[in-house]
């Protein structure tokens, strides 16, 4: 009987647990998708249900298992992705005393800004690798403290989304160093929680999971569980990694000068470095990958969400048309952006919708088109809104540049992908060669490859460059990177002087809230 081999790649995402059963070259053979609601009861409250992520999780094993048919002795192992800095307070039974507070949540942004620009919040980031933000565990815990002393006295265990699932999987609380990395807490220089950090949120060493390296295998699971998904409770699974460095490892953006950028529903600029370098303005992160592989970069709240309010808010005729026709209405729209010349006839837009995180860290940043004139249409405001959101990727890159030196290749991904204009403003705004990836699931497959990495079937990561193919290759054209480059500079310098303007407009906002507001969320 013919074997195959197989590995699996979980990626526990913020709305989602994505599946992924591949064969050892990489090929995606089967995957399962099972989202769950994020709780969001206040306006800055982002939470999750660990029990619904167990509950997924399971799910979409068993259902790759039995969508790829697989027998149990084909499966090599089952390796993790999970998204970062994710906080569950356990207690004493190892119940969970909270939801999972995820990196989306906003409720500890007063705590962020007290450690804003001063000296302990600088010697934190250089530390842990962490920008000073809410979405921080450290700074999460600092939240938790002075307005929950209730549940944290009750805490036996901080833990991450990943590490309650291996709890209950394996009866153990380990956490793998990439996402320790994320919580604040870790020290990436010992490559140890950190002193300063716990003794700042009155965490002790015994409350926190024991640390191990992302190769690390845990065996013999809950026979329960095993039964229910159908595998050998002895299967490896790889403890794996977070999903902002897994996805420049299944990209293939390993090597030093591979830039990694994609834009997705939010957006990140990535790159690999073989030692832990730290921004000295504290603007990018640095999280471990593997042995030997750092990844540092920016990570941006306003990527195709903002195309999506665009189409939504000022081309809903247009949707409504496309829905009619059957037609993708993201298409229908960057066919009519393509009619507008690169530039936008000198229309700018900064894409600060949702506030930003890198590169300008600044929560109350609001959205803005600059330029405007009688002469410009809808069609350059979409233009324009595209053009932005990588104007705005841009800045990240020049920050990234400044550090680790120029990039040498891009590899791309994410929904805008699908868009040919969309990909060429990058190679053209970026002045780079850009490469799109055919890989699927970009985290799950590094997550896999890492798995083959520990289990000793690859020689090393650098095997997934067989992995990945490159759909599309797209050259900068001289015409258009020459309008960019007389129009960055304007962009970057308004970045700054709107950012004076920006807290007065969100505290305006915020002392009249739109009574309609919630009907918009729920759309
Ligand atoms: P997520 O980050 O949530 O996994 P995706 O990577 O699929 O989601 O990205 C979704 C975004 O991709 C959408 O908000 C939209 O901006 C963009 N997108 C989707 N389809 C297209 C398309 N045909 N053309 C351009 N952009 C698109």
């Amino acid at each position: 009987m013919n074997m195959t081999q197989y590995m699996i790649g979980v990626d526990l995402g913020t709305t989602s647990t994505k599946v992924v059963l591949f064969d050892l070259h990489g090929q995606a053979v089967a995957s399962a998708n099972n989202p769950y609601p994020l709780y969001q009861d206040t306006p800055d409250m982002a939470e999750e249900d660990p029990a619904e992520i167990f509950d997924a999780t399971i799910t979409g094993l068993t259902e790759v298992l039995r969508r790829g048919h697989v027998r149990p002795s084909e499966l090599q192992g089952v390796s993790f992705s999970a998204a970062m800095h994710s906080l569950i307070l356990m207690d004493k039974d190892n119940a969970p005393l909270t939801r999972v507070i995820t990196w989306a949540d906003n409720r500890a942004a007063k705590y962020a800004e007290q450690l804003k620009d001063n000296d302990l919040g600088m010697a934190l980031f250089k530390n842990t690798g962490v920008p000073t933000h809410p979405m921080s565990p450290m700074v999460k815990l600092l939240w938790l403290n002075a307005e929950h002393p209730d549940l944290v006295a009750q805490t036996t265990h901080f833990v991450g989304i990943k590490d309650y699932i291996l709890f209950r999987l394996f009866g153990r609380y380990v956490e793998d160093y990439s996402l320790a990395n994320a919580t604040g807490l870790f020290n990436i220089h010992t490559m140890d929680w950190d002193e300063q950090a716990l003794s700042l949120t009155h965490v002790q060493r015994a409350q926190l999971p024991e640390l191990v390296d992302t190769t690390y295998q845990l065996r013999g699971m809950k026979s329960a569980y095993a039964d229910v998904i159908g595998i050998d409770p002895n299967t490896p699974f790889i403890i794996g990694a977070s999903d902002g460095t897994l996805s420049n490892l299944g990209v293939n953006a390993i090597d030093p000068g591979v830039l990694a950028v994609t834009i997705g529903t939010s957006g990140a600029v990535r790159v690999v470095t073989d030692k832990p370098v730290v921004d000295p303005q504290g603007r990018l992160f640095t999280y471990y990958l593997a042995k030997d592989r750092w990844v540092v970069g920016g990570p941006v709240n306003n990527g195709g969400i903002v195309f999506r309010w665009v189409r939504d808010q000022l081309f809903a005729p247009e949707k409504l048309t496309a829905e009619q026709l059957q037609i993708d209405s993201y298409e229908l729209l960057t066919d009519i952006a393509a009619k507008i010349p690169a530039g936008a006839d000198g229309l700018l837009f900064h894409p600060y919708l949702g506030g930003e995180r890198a590169p300008i860290w600044d929560a109350n940043a609001r959205g803005s088109f600059f330029g405007l004139t009688r002469q410009h249409t809808r069609a350059h405001m979409v233009r324009a809104a595209l053009e932005g959101i990588v104007y705005n990727l841009y800045m990240v890159m020049l920050m990234i540049e400044g550090i680790t030196g120029k990039p040498q290749a891009i590899q791309a991904t994410g929904g805008f992908a699908r868009s040919a204009l969309w990909r060429q403003m990058l190679a053209d705004i970026f002045e780079q060669d850009v490469n799109i990836p055919e890989s699927f699931e970009s985290s799950a497959l590094g997550a896999a490859v890492l798995g083959m990495d520990s289990l000793g079937l690859i020689d090393d990561l650098s095997a997934v460059k067989d992995m990945v193919g490159v759909t599309r290759t797209h050259h900068p054209n001289p015409d258009n990177f020459r309008v960019y480059r007389e129009l960055l500079p304007i962009w970057i310098r308004l970045t700054r002087e709107l950012g004076t303007e920006y807290a007065a407009i969100a505290d305006f906002q915020r002392a009249h809230p739109d009574p309609n507001a919630h009907i918009a969320a729920e759309d």
